[in-house]
């Protein structure tokens, strides 16, 4: 067989199970209502511009402003010359809304978890893991060489097995570290975060707390699930993205200044890699302005006013605690493909179909992401459209 045949094969194999993936239609721009090439306009559920900020106007002038001032490129890492105001201007903010001594961003989130958890662990060390954590934690968990041990979703007995089994199973010295989201990426719930933090501490392990979902959206002014439940000072590191609510691109972890300076000096995506373009620093400063501020607060409100109207409109039962993603199991990978295209079609909504590997095998779901700028009656249009797939699920 050639390697392009090889190929082939991979390919022919994912489309006879569903899960082939192809590139969505370009869009020019995205906002919670779309235009194709076509010409047809579709309502979004699929982005993570939860507060709307990519397209604020203050965001694209402080990125202008930015651009002007630094240029387009950093020209190197931020350890030769690519260090600029710019970032360190942003990371001070961060530092400041997270609540925490210092941050340091990175290209991306997934980046930032890929540079630090290697970074903080290895061999010799330990790590627990929620099950429904992402794909960019496994990866970097995997990339650490450390012993990675998975407990089913905020499944907190069997952490708590797992930490005693760790204890008998650690060298003096070593770490074990327990590796959660706030917001699970795919199913839209939070971490069971007291009882984790806890269990944690009582058998001294630390936590890394991947607030992707959280950032500007969750806690007081959107600093968090840790913030708002009041464990920021008990979690060792605190990950997020600039790319989600914040409407930018890029990723941070926020700690100790002995954590930062401890990646400066090891994590590699950090040392080994471009510094983010200035203008994106700029932009993601204000970003930080803007969720702090009313216009921020304003947006939030208007996310949980449609969280609680869709919440509704879906009979949902009610969950612990109100996030943007809500979604839609239908089990057979197929069908969600087939319920994806058909919201699109008959409804001129874009919803995504995940599958396998993002979920597990027959756990294939359409997520909803909502937006602070989404309609009532771009809701009740998507319920519209959800209703056959609800009832018959
Ligand atoms: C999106 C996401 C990331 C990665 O962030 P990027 O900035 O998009 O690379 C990391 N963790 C979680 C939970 C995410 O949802």
């Amino acid at each position: 067989m050639t390697y392009e045949e090889n190929w082939r094969h991979r390919l022919h194999d994912l489309q006879e199970t569903a899960l082939y993936r192809t590139l969505p239609d370009e869009i020019a721009r995205q906002a919670s209502l779309v235009s194709m090439p076509s010409g047809r306009s579709y309502l979004n559920f699929s982005s993570n511009d939860y507060l709307g900020l990519s397209g604020h106007p203050a965001l694209i002038k402080a990125f202008e402003r930015g651009l002007r001032e630094g240029g387009v490129g950093s020209g190197a890492s931020r350890l030769v010359t690519g260090t600029m105001s710019a970032h360190c201007r942003l990371e001070e903010s961060l530092a400041e809304y997270k609540g925490t001594e210092a941050a340091l961003i990175f290209t991306s989130g997934y980046a930032a978890a890929l540079g630090t958890i290697p970074a903080i662990v290895g061999r010799g060390d330990i790590i627990l893991m929620d099950k429904l954590s992402h794909a960019c934690l496994v990866d970097a968990a995997r990339l650490s060489g450390a012993q990675l041990r998975v407990f089913p979703h905020n499944d907190m007995g069997k952490l708590e097995r797992l930490l005693v089994w760790s204890r008998k199973q650690r060298k003096p010295n070593s770490t074990v570290l327990v590796v959660t989201e706030s917001v699970f990426s795919m199913d839209g719930d939070t971490a069971d975060l007291i009882p984790l933090v806890e269990l944690a501490e009582s058998h001294d392990a630390i936590v890394l707390l991947d607030e992707a979902h959280a950032t500007g959206v969750i806690g007081p002014r959107g600093r968090g699930l840790a913030a708002e439940l009041g464990l920021t000072k008990r979690i060792a590191i605190h990950m997020g993205t600039l790319s989600k609510a914040l409407g930018c691109a890029g990723g941070f972890i926020a700690g100790s200044s002995t954590l930062i300076q401890l990646l400066v000096n090891s994590a590699r995506s950090f040392i080994y890699s471009t510094a983010p373009p200035p203008a994106l620093a700029v932009a993601a400063q204000m970003a930080i302005q803007l969720v702090n501020s009313q216009d921020g607060e304003d947006r939030r409100q208007n996310l949980r006013a449609n969280i609680e109207l869709l919440e509704k409109l879906l009979d949902m039962p009610p969950r612990s605690s109100p996030t943007p993603i809500v979604p839609i199991i239908l089990g057979d990978e197929k069908r969600a493909l087939a319920a994806a295209q058909g919201m699109r079609k008959s409804y001129k909504l874009i919803l995504p179909a995940i599958r396998y590997p993002t979920v597990p095998r027959c756990k294939a779901r359409l997520r909803i992401s909502l937006r602070a700028d989404h309609t009532h009656a771009d809701l009740r249009q998507l319920a519209d459209g959800l209703k056959p797939w609800c009832i018959s699920n």
